[in-house]
């Protein structure tokens, strides 16, 4: 069995060798590359200048020593796609060094099958007994801005079913709000960095200093702002999850989830291997007996997606502030929320974390840039009813619970995203029925701002009259479709 560890021990070397090499570059050649080098290409994989997708449920060995010294963990191995995958490897590699760029801190990383399967993994392995105090009963402290499916596992999975107390942070950028919330038998803090679809903001590095004041990890969802615009683990999070889906994998071509995590986590919980390398420790424990994995042809489309990320959120960014600014004018919108608008609330503190990563290297800017990526609601000048007239009228704008796409992208957050949690959760939440959520795509700017001032003219008087062909191009009948 030696000679496939020291063999193994080699390839481990040279692998950690090119990612500090890889660590070196800048954002975009981090991006585009990953961690899959030409001396992998030209060796392994007949030259594939992209990542190669090895749909294999399962790898062979050579024999009963490599297999043992495979499932024992003492050679780098995949084994069986539950567990580890060459392709979903190349995804959590670029994913690491991606949210843990301009961070001393090493990073490792886990792919999911989707974002809400990454909070799962993320939070689980710390809600259980705590052997200081058996029995006691666990809370976690997180912040009530959050995405729909979280807001339901938290309160219904979690706080529920399993007893495990959340404790709600109402006003996330009040720190004694926290603070207050903290007690001895509280397993981590959490909170959605900008929240989705609120864009409510805190203060993460001092949320962070107060989470290691107590022992405990801050678990950030960075979902909106994608590792182009922030990484909290360089401002001091611990764990990093995001929904790969949305904007990192803008195409839309499948659901995608993923957790970074720094080496050496603080925590009072858990044994000394999972806080040495949280991500791989749930590759190699939690998430092999529990089975969120990812599949390999979603993680291909997912690094496909990222190599662009950046120059997509600069684009999609300056769109969405163009639009945001046209809505701010409009009589008939009573209120838009954007962050890169200064009379946001939290813009002054948004500005000070948001920023387009490596803008000082550009020949275009030169300097930092900030930048507030592509999510904003709007609040229409009107109630429910004439809300949903106006979202009706959006003939350029696609209807549908999602964000991040290339395309534009609009919800009724009350009657879709965040409708099993109640009035009362939306009230929280902060979430009224007059409330639209756009998130802008890649379209010229003056093509969306046409399309909500026409939708908008609804509340004229305006009738719109949606005419729509019998049958679709490709055969299928859409009036059986609208039934
Ligand atoms: C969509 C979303 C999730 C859930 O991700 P899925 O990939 O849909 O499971 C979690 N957090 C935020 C902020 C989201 O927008």
């Amino acid at each position: 069995m030696n000679n496939y560890i020291e063999a193994a021990n080699r390839a481990m070397q040279w692998h950690r060798a090119y990612k500090v090499q890889m660590k070196k570059c800048r954002f975009d050649t981090i991006a585009a590359h990953g961690i899959y080098s030409m001396q992998e290409a030209l060796d392994f994989n007949q030259g594939s200048i992209i990542e190669p997708v090895y749909m294999s449920t399962s790898q062979a060995y050579r024999d009963a020593d490599e297999m043992e010294a495979a499932l024992g963990y003492k050679i780098p191995t995949w084994c069986y796609s539950r567990i580890a995958n060459p392709t979903v490897y190349y995804l959590e590699g670029v994913l690491a060094l991606l949210d843990g760029y301009g961070s001393d801190a090493e990073t490792s990383c886990i792919a999911t099958s989707s974002g809400m399967a990454a909070i799962q993994s993320a939070v689980d392995p710390f809600l259980v007994d705590d052997p200081e105090h058996p029995g006691a009963p666990m809370n976690f402290v997180a912040t009530t801005q959050v995405y729909g499916g979280t807001y339901q596992q938290f309160s219904m999975r979690k706080d529920a079913e399993r007893r495990v107390e959340w404790r709600k942070v109402v006003h996330s950028s009040d720190l004694a709000e926290w603070e207050s919330l903290i007690d001895e038998n509280t397993r981590f803090l959490y909170g959605e960095l900008p929240s989705n679809p609120g864009l409510a903001f805190f203060d993460l590095k001092k949320v962070a200093d107060l989470a290691h004041k107590y022992g405990i990890p801050l678990i950030v969802d960075a979902t909106v702002a994608t590792p182009a615009l922030l990484r909290p683990i360089e401002h001091g999070a611990d764990i990093v999850v995001q929904s790969v889906t949305k904007s990192l994998a803008t195409s839309g071509f499948g659901i995608t989830g993923a957790i970074i995590s720094r080496n050496n986590l603080t925590s009072k919980i858990g044994s000394p291997e999972m806080k040495a390398d949280f991500a791989t420790y749930l590759k190699l424990f939690p998430n092999r007996d529990n089975g969120p994995n990812i599949s390999p042809m979603n993680a291909v489309l997912a690094i496909n997606d990222i190599r662009t990320i950046r120059m997509r959120m600069d684009q999609m960014s300056r769109n969405t502030m163009k639009v945001a600014q046209f809505l701010a004018q409009h009589k008939h919108v009573e209120k838009v929320e954007y962050l890169g608008l200064e009379n946001h609330p939290l813009h002054e503190l948004a500005a000070k974390y948001l920023y387009l990563v490596d803008t000082e290297y550009d020949e275009q800017y030169g300097r930092p840039v900030n930048r507030y990526g592509h999510l904003m609601s709007f609040l229409v000048k009107g109630d429910a009813k004439q809300t949903r007239d106006v979202f009706d009228a959006f003939t350029r704008i696609w209807r549908a619970t999602d964000l991040g796409r290339i395309k534009s992208v609009a919800t009724i957050p009350a009657i879709s995203t965040h409708s099993q949690q109640g009035e009362e959760g939306r009230k929280l939440a902060g979430i009224p029925s007059n409330l639209i959520r756009l998130c802008v795509g890649v379209e010229h700017p003056d093509d969306i701002i046409r399309d909500l001032d026409q939708a908008l003219s609804v509340l004229d008087g305006r009738k719109v009259k949606m005419t729509s062909p019998e049958y679709s191009a490709g055969g299928a009948s859409s009036a059986t479709l609208r039934k």
